[in-house]
């Protein structure tokens, strides 16, 4: 059974890397469901959903900055340094 709370965290989890792909920290493979690492600039991540949390322009689960802070840099950790078919892709030009 799923849990509402397993739910709220991928929910988080979610809008966490919707905002790392926007502010191009992770970069979303156009053919699979998975965010790669494209730039390591944390701090501009966190100037980004800064300015969003503030003009609450983010989704509700995340109770203050550093809790979003927290799950963005969970979210840009957890991803992959690059995916492997674009990768792949790449190297076949
Ligand atoms: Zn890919």
């Amino acid at each position: 059974m799923i849990s509402e709370q397993m739910l709220e965290a991928q929910a988080r989890e979610a809008i966490a890397e919707d905002i790392a792909v926007e502010a191009g920290i992770l970069k979303r493979c156009p053919w699979r469901e998975i965010a790669y690492q494209d730039d390591w600039d944390m701090g501009r991540l966190y100037r980004i959903a800064g300015r969003r949390f503030k003009q609450e322009d983010i989704p509700r689960p995340f109770y203050s900055q550093k809790d979003l802070n927290d799950a963005l840099k969970s979210v840009v950790d957890d991803a992959p340094l690059d995916c492997p078919r674009c990768e792949k892709l790449r190297n076949e030009d």
